[in-house]
């Protein structure tokens, strides 16, 4: 079975064949930390920790490293406007180290929650500051930059093929229009170190050779991964927002400094998240957040589930409609696989004993998620799965266990919740338990329904009588 992902470079589905067989290098961009992350920030990191699961399953040793940016991302993608980060200090009259530390940890908490696997090197830009000085360094010493009054450029017109990844085409770009360029020799030319101003004092800068400022938004991709997974790797991913700016100006700051092509194999982009057709965006006022989902009494894994429920590469509509769709979706997959793990106890039916039938559910698992992460088609076969009254209970509860690896909802190790039973239930359940022991079943059958119309449901088991609400 093949591995195959959109390849963002080429537009195309591709085999996916690692750069060293057996291993997978992976770079995703992480979160700017001036604020919570929004929930189409989260989508964007249930699809990354999808992909990892996926590239583990198809027995890929995979070393993901993502960064923190906390400097230099400014509100204009154009280089100008205010740092993200000292606009959000301003905002809460902190400190922008205190801003970046305390989001820093909210990201962390969120993704710990939504059961994201945590990246095997967090970098923040501001504790590789020198690697970054370096990489422009290069650059310069290169004959790739020029320098104008507020800060060391990168000359775009310099590197072959600038702007691939988002086909952009430079000539029409600039043909026949008139931008106002400033100090800019063309319009997609970007900062790479950016001098303090004069006028306000910056909490964060450095001493460079360039002169004291701090680090172009970019750089800080391009000179960490490098770092951490070599000079050429397999994948890099982010959302779609950053195709047209942000990885280009990236591929052209880590091609022009190592000269080695192509700098990364393959480009995964996620699509948004939509809210009444607008994407989500943190700069918007009233944003969603984690949190809102939980004060709305959804669970964060309600959210992975509805996540899960679409491509990665298709906008998601989000609704509080959808969000209760998936919350009872889960339910129901939890509550079936409590109702198996009573019946199976210990006699899960381990994979190398898999029947054919359930060897033919794997295979299909493994193939849809294979193929450019289709989560929908995942969920489907797990259904199917619980659904198949052919598959003996211990191969179903085997199975879950094996898809819940990729799709992380918490399955594979549900607890029975302690359920507080109000004292008339109880009575019934005793009454019931009465009637089966004088093998009346039409009454027992009868107190069972009343229990249900109380909101519980009872399951028999070895160790007794199971109680569960819903
Ligand atoms: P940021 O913290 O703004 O740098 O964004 C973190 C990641 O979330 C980036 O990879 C973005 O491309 C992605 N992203 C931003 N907005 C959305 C959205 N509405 N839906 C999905 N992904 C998004
Ligand atoms: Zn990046």
């Amino acid at each position: 079975m093949a591995l195959k992902f959109t390849n963002t470079m080429s537009r195309k589905k591709e085999e996916f064949i690692p750069l060293e067989a057996g291993k997978a290098g992976l770079y995703t961009c992480g979160p700017t930390v001036y604020n919570y992350p929004h929930l189409g920030n989260l989508r964007c990191y249930v699809f990354v920790d999808v992909l990892k699961r996926v590239l583990v399953l198809n027995g890929l040793q995979v070393k993901h490293v993502m960064n923190i940016t906390d400097v230099g991302h400014l509100t204009s993608d154009a280089d100008e406007g205010e740092d993200k980060m000292e606009k959000g200090a301003a905002r809460e009259g902190k400190s922008v180290w205190d801003i970046a530390t305390f989001y820093t940890d909210a990201f962390k908490s969120d993704i710990t929650a939504l059961n994201i696997l945590h990246p095997d090197v967090w970098c923040k830009a501001t504790e590789h500051i020198k690697e970054q000085i370096e990489q422009v360094q290069t650059l310069v010493d290169k004959g790739y930059t020029y320098t104008t009054s507020d800060g060391v450029y990168f000359d775009t017109s310099k590197i072959e093929g600038y702007g691939a990844l988002a086909r952009l085409k430079v000539d029409e770009l600039e043909g026949g229009k008139r931008v106002d360029l400033g100090e800019k020799k063309n319009k997609t030319d970007f900062a790479l170190w950016k001098f303090s101003p004069t006028d306000v004092k910056r909490q964060m800068e450095w001493d460079s050779p360039f002169g004291r400022g701090f680090p172009g938004w970019h750089i800080e991709c391009s000179s960490m991964s490098t770092k951490y997974l070599g000079e050429q790797f397999d994948i890099h991913c982010g959302g779609i927002d950053h195709i047209p700016v942000h990885h280009p100006n990236e591929i052209a700051q880590a091609e022009g400094a190592t000269g080695k092509k192509p700098w990364v194999k393959y480009w995964l982009h996620n699509e948004f998240l939509v809210m009444n057709e607008e994407k989500m965006a943190k700069s918007s006022d009233g944003f969603l957040r984690l949190q809102t989902v939980f004060d709305k009494g959804y669970s964060a894994l309600d959210f992975r589930y509805f996540c899960l429920s679409a491509v990665y590469r298709m906008p998601l509509q989000f609704s509080w409609e959808a969000m209760d769709g998936a919350k009872q979706s889960l339910e129901r997959l939890k509550k079936i696989v409590l109702e198996l793990k009573a019946v199976v106890e210990d006699a899960v039916v381990e994979k190398a004993e898999w029947g054919k039938k359930a060897v033919g559910y794997e295979e299909e698992f493994v193939s849809a998620v294979s193929d450019d992460l289709n989560t929908p088609q995942g969920l489907a076969v797990l259904w199917n799965v619980l659904r198949d009254k052919e598959l003996k209970e211990g191969e179903r509860l085997s199975l879950v266990g094996f898809f819940d690896s990729v799709l992380g909802l918490g399955l594979a190790d549900v607890e029975e919740e302690v359920v507080e039973v109000p004292s008339d239930v109880r009575k019934l359940i005793d009454a019931r338990e009465e009637a089966r022991k004088n093998k009346d079943w039409v009454e027992a059958d009868r107190l069972r329904l009343e229990v249900m119309e109380k909101g519980f449901s009872l399951s028999d088991t070895k160790e007794g009588v199971k109680v569960r609400r819903g």
